[in-house]
Parts: structure tokens; C-alpha cells; sequence
């Protein structure tokens, strides 16, 4: 389970194309430029850049706990 708002900007891989949201929870949605739409697969790149996303949120957050630095002692 991710931390609480720790992935709220960022979707998850699969969800919608065009507003992220998670197929299970999609039903119907408004979004622009679409407007109303049903929950539709992500294309690669966007599965791709999500997780990349994800992943470097991910590192930036674990940086703090690099604070033992050996260098600084
Ligand atoms: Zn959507």
C-alpha cells in the first residue's frame, strides 16, 4: 500500500488514458478534451511514463533517509 498521497498526482499504470483513474472506479467520467468518456486502456507510452513517474517520486522521496552520509562524519 503506498503511503497516503504519496502517488496522488501520479496514476496508476493502467488507468484511464485520459484521466488516469483505475478501470473499477472508472464508469463515466468528464474530462477535457474527451468529455464524457468510458474507462479506456492506456497506450504504452503512458504505462511506460507512469511508472517512470512513479518510480522517481519514488527515489527522490528515499533520499532523506541517505542522511547518514559517511563522507559528513
Ligand atoms: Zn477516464
Amino acid at each position: 500500500m503506498p503511503d497516503k498521497g504519496s502517488d496522488l498526482r501520479i496514476p496508476s499504470p493502467s488507468g484511464c488514458r485520459w484521466c488516469g483513474v483505475d478501470e473499477r472506479e472508472h464508469m463515466q467520467r468528464w474530462k477535457p478534451p474527451v468529455g464524457w468518456h468510458t474507462w479506456q486502456p492506456p497506450t504504452l507510452d503512458q504505462r511506460k511514463e507512469r511508472m517512470r513517474a512513479r518510480r522517481s517520486r519514488r527515489q527522490s522521496g528515499g533520499a532523506a533517509s541517505r542522511a547518514a552520509n559517511p563522507l559528513a562524519s
